[in-house]
């Protein structure tokens, strides 16, 4: 059998990531490899940890892009700042609280879990309790925006409450960066991650993170060595560190990187704040056409990602059939509910360059489409004219 070259078919992604991603960021991809210590790559990386700390809204030296996805910037707080026989307190409210109890138990520590019902924020009050309940816990760890259902937390709120019992935080940003409002150092978060491929819309495999002055003082006073080789920041600043001369330590991702430089460029020349903003008016045309079909929203306005829209299916309709029509008919992707949402609800992502109104108008003529071939029990033909009627206010 001859191999030939694959060529991807071009897909709307409107989906939990990965999100659309802009021919300029897969243009820059294109460009010549350099080494990896090659002084114009390095100084490539000097503009791509200025722009992360832009987008993270902090001065933190240690700010860097770990060459892995999200789970690897998880991965990356949880072995730095955690000890074996440490206790941690996790808020878990969907899916990814789920893996920081993992993160925290191959650690070698507990986890105090702290469960909120799956589409409700974290409750500071819970929160509080673990805190009073385990004065000996080190770490607060939370998600600030929950992909699996499409809740926020109050990020401010919750490393407030842990500083004022001693403890670190660890928070996950992985679909709020460039999203929603994001302050790391106005909130006084010790350690954060994220990723490329949600609202930075950029391609996936890379997970920017960022250590304060706290966390670092942690990490310098461990008593023991970090786990992970390839995670430990003592050794990772050697290559990624502030003005001392760079060393070896992994091969950077150095195409991936310059991938991720050309979506920051972009959020620059955006403006994080009109990036929030612009997530924020896209949300509002797709709930007018999605409440006007009659379906209903699971997470409450308060505390609703604009990114991540979680949506109950009509009475009836198999999900899966919904999302294959979607799929190969329309070349749209979305995504299925997880865990206790599984063929419950359906998320519809409107995260970075895919945040966009074409693909609110598309999306919705395409679903209401797709339903009245069901014979869903929907509202027909309105939801189009109604996100277009929010667009013009
Ligand atoms: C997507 C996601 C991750 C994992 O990121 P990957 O790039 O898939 O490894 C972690 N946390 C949250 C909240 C996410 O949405």
């Amino acid at each position: 059998m001859t191999v030939k070259s694959f060529h991807p078919p071009v897909r709307t992604l409107m989906g939990p990531g990965p999100s659309d991603v802009s021919p300029r960021v897969l243009g820059a991809m294109a460009r010549p490899t350099l080494g990896h210590l090659d002084p114009v790559f390095v100084g490539m990386m000097d503009e791509v940890k200025a722009m992360l700390q832009y987008a993270f809204q902090t001065k933190n030296e240690l700010t860097m892009a770990v060459s892995a996805p999200g789970s690897a910037g998880m991965e990356t707080c949880f072995v730095n700042l955690v000890e074996p026989g440490d206790k941690v307190i996790v808020c878990q409210n969907g899916v990814f609280g789920g893996r920081m109890k993992e993160n925290v138990e191959r650690c070698g520590a507990t986890a105090i879990m702290v469960m909120d019902d799956w589409g409700k924020p974290v409750d500071p009050n819970k929160v509080e309790a673990a805190l009073k309940a385990n004065p000996d816990a080190k770490v607060v760890a939370f998600v600030h925006a929950e992909t699996s259902t499409g809740a926020q937390s109050d990020a401010q709120t919750l490393v407030k409450l842990a500083h004022d019992y001693g403890c670190l935080t660890i928070v996950d940003a992985v679909t709020s960066l460039a999203g929603t409002p994001l302050k790391v150092d106005e909130w006084e978060i010790d350690a954060i991650y994220s990723g490329t491929q949600k609202c930075l819309s950029c391609v996936p495999g890379i997970s920017p993170v960022s250590f304060g002055e706290r966390a670092i003082e942690r990490i310098k006073n461990r008593k023991t060595p970090v786990q992970s080789w390839f995670m430990d920041m003592n050794l990772v600043m050697a290559y990624w560190g502030g003005a001392g001369k760079r060393a070896y330590h992994h091969t950077a991702a150095v195409n991936t990187l310059y991938a991720l430089h050309e979506s920051l460029v972009m959020l620059q020349e955006e403006g994080l704040e009109n990036s929030w903003a612009r997530h924020a008016r896209n949300h509002q045309a797709l709930k007018a056409g999605i409440e006007a079909m009659g379906l209903r929203f699971v997470v409450d306005e308060a505390y609703r990602l604009p990114q991540l829209n979680s949506v109950t299916l009509p009475e009836g309709i198999d999900e899966a059939a919904v999302r294959s029509a979607l799929l190969n008919d329309y070349s749209l992707e979305i995504g299925a509910g997880l865990g206790a949402l599984a063929g419950k609800i359906w998320r519809i992502g409107l995260m970075g360059f895919a945040s966009n109104e074409k693909n609110v108008l598309n999306c919705l003529g395409a679903l209401d489409a797709v339903l009245s071939g069901m014979n869903a029990q929907i509202n027909s033909g309105v939801a189009v004219k109604a996100a277009k009627q929010a667009f013009a206010q």
